[in-house]
């Protein structure tokens, strides 16, 4: 079995940036954006923040309570599109129930939207010309391309159907030529596709909730979820799998540090294009 190190491919990248990142007259800036007071939130934005500045991008974080008027984060955001020397904007999910999370996300430039998460950069992705892609469906590719694990002919099953990861990484998956399901919460007998999956894709957010009697022998498992329990993190995958499968991600260092790496390369991107820099 192996293990696909997802920290160490990320140094890779991490690296390659910090290397074009020196030739900059202007340093990129990543602009974030967070809504309240979520925990996980908070060592999200720290990890981006850190990565940030290893490769000589700038950060810029607005940090708005909880009561903040919707307008107010809006009015933010046309003054971060509007301004030459962003490059890239992002809302930090999850924000608090009352506030209009499509409305907010809308609002970013669809050029300038690293996250990939508007309406304009989805329907992108679904009509197979790619604007800004996903960073958490990007970096499983990216993963499975340097892994040299093969997508075309075989059954993919993803679990979890979210816009974040489930949905553009199915997407994904299925343009590369793969045979693609989508289970979620409604899937009845969910070990009925698990169990066919050459490739199994799970993003659920529940621990442990794929275990090896639902896998296939020899298939590639690459684990999104992360959850935590008791100051622990575990993935959606039990770690027993690892007797059955040919290939897993692990919980942490696996998909998680290539979210933050592909963050990054689609700053670059932004970067790019709005300086006409042609690679
Ligand atoms: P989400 O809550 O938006 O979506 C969860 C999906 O799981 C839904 O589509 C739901 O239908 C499905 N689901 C729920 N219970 C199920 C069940 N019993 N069987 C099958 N499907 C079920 O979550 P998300 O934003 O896609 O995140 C999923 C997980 O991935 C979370 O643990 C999150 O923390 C993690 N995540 C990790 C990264 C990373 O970089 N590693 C990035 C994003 C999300």
């Amino acid at each position: 079995m192996e293990i696909l190190n997802g920290k160490d491919l990320s140094a890779l990248i991490k690296d390659d940036l910090k290397c074009k990142s020196e030739q900059f007259v202007q340093t990129p800036i990543l602009a974030v954006i967070t809504i309240g007071d979520d925990a996980a939130s908070a060592v999200y934005v720290r990890n981006k923040k850190k990565a940030c500045e290893y490769v000589g991008f700038s950060f810029m974080h607005f940090d708005y309570l909880s009561e903040v008027k919707e307008s107010v984060v809006i009015r933010k955001i046309k003054e971060l599109n509007k301004d030459k020397t962003v490059n890239g904007i992002l809302l930090q999910l999850p924000i608090p129930d009352h506030f209009d999370v499509d409305k907010i996300i809308n609002t970013i430039d669809p050029k300038k939207d690293v996250d990939g998460l508007t309406t304009v950069n989805m329907g992108k992705l679904l009509s197979g010309k790619y604007g800004m892609v996903p960073c958490t469906p990007s970096g499983i590719l990216e993963i499975l391309d340097h892994y040299k694990v093969e997508l075309e002919g075989k059954n993919v099953c993803v679990v979890g159907r979210s816009h974040l990861v489930g949905k553009p990484i199915a997407m994904l998956c299925s343009d590369r030529n793969a045979t693609v399901s989508i289970c979620h919460s409604r899937t009845k007998n969910l070990k009925d596709y698990t169990s066919k999956a050459d490739i199994l894709i799970v993003a659920v957010g529940k621990k442990w909730l794929i275990d090896k009697s639902m896998i296939k022998k020899d298939a590639v498992i690459i684990d999104v979820g992360i959850n935590s329990v008791e100051g622990k993190l575990y993935g959606d995958v039990n770690p027993d799998v690892e007797e059955k499968c040919s290939m897993l991600t692990p919980v942490p260092g696996g998909v998680g540090p290539m979210t933050v790496a592909c963050l990054l390369k689609n700053t670059y991107k932004a970067y790019k294009e709005m300086n006409d820099i042609n690679e």
